[in-house]
């Protein structure tokens, strides 16, 4: 066993997220096993930028609401409890409401490149408010 608290929470880079956006990384892929998992706090009105992930990915909302949305679909709303499956390559993106802290745990598999998110252009206001 091994408890380890190594690393600084880390804002949310200006290119892949809008508004402020914590990161606190849980662990990154590495040569025992390709699972990257992190816990990312959303404050209200901040969300990422559209992306996918090559092997999908799994949200565990921890707190607050937040909204998910897939590419054609419309914004829905989660919140604590709910478990979210993005499949392989779907173009996506989440993220707090407007007026709600949203926080989840964000677990996915590095591909054989070792990427575990491909990173697309930013949600604007108006796909943000496609409620
Ligand atoms: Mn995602």
């Amino acid at each position: 066993m091994k408890i380890t608290n190594p690393l600084a929470s880390g804002m949310g880079p200006a290119d892949y997220f809008t508004g402020v956006v914590v990161v606190d990384s849980v662990r990154n892929p590495d040569e025992f096993s390709g699972i990257g998992c992190a816990h990312v706090r959303f404050t209200p009105g901040a969300r990422t930028a559209w992306h996918k992930h090559p092997k999908g990915q799994t949200l565990y909302v921890t707190d607050g609401i937040g909204y998910v949305c897939q590419r054609g679909g419309m914004v829905r709303e989660i919140r604590a409890g709910d478990v979210i499956f993005t499949d392989p390559g779907e173009e996506h993106w989440h993220g707090a409401t407007r007026d709600h802290f949203m926080s989840h745990i964000a677990m996915h598999e590095a591909d054989a490149d070792g990427k575990t998110v491909v990173w697309l252009e930013h949600v604007t206001d108006a796909e943000y408010g496609n409620i």
